[in-house]
C-alpha cells in the first residue's frame, strides 16, 4: 500500500495495538507507529496482514536494541518494555517483527529512519 492510501490508525493501530485509545488531540505517537509511517513515506510497501505466528526472542530483541530505545515511552510507560506481567508490545513492534522476520524490512531500514 502507498502512502496516500493508508490510514494507520485503522490499519495499525486499530487492528495491531492493543493500548489504542482514539485521540484526544495531538499526543505523542510511539516509535512503531513513528517507523512504519516513514517506511510508508519512503515508498515501502508494507502488507498489514495479521498473523498468529509467534515473534522470535532474537527478533525481538534486535527492534528493542534498535528502535525502543529512542521511543518516547521506553524509559517508563510501555508495560511490555517494563516487563508488566505478560504485556504485549504496541501494535508497530508486532507488525515491524514480522515484516523483519518475513524480509519484508532490514533491521537497517529501521536504524536509517528512526
Ligand atoms: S514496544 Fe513500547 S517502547 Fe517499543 S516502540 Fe512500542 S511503545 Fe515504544
Amino acid at each position: 500500500m502507498a502512502m496516500e492510501e493508508v490510514d494507520l490508525e485503522k490499519e495499525l493501530c486499530l487492528r495491531f495495538c492493543s493500548y489504542y485509545k482514539p485521540p484526544k488531540d495531538n499526543i505523542l505517537a510511539c516509535m512503531g507507529y513513528t517507523v512504519i509511517k516513514k517506511l510508508l513515506q519512503k515508498g515501502n510497501r508494507i502488507p498489514f496482514r495479521k498473523t498468529e505466528r509467534k515473534i522470535s526472542f532474537d527478533t525481538e530483541k534486535l527492534l528493542i536494541e534498535n528502535m525502543c530505545i529512542v521511543c518516547p515511552f521506553y524509559k517508563e510507560d510501555c508495560d511490555f518494555i517494563q516487563r508488566k506481567e505478560e504485556s504485549l508490545p504496541c501494535g508497530g513492534f508486532i507488525l515491524l517483527c514480522h515484516l523483519l522476520e518475513e524480509n519484508f524490512i532490514t533491521i537497517d531500514n529501521i536504524k536509517d529512519i528512526r
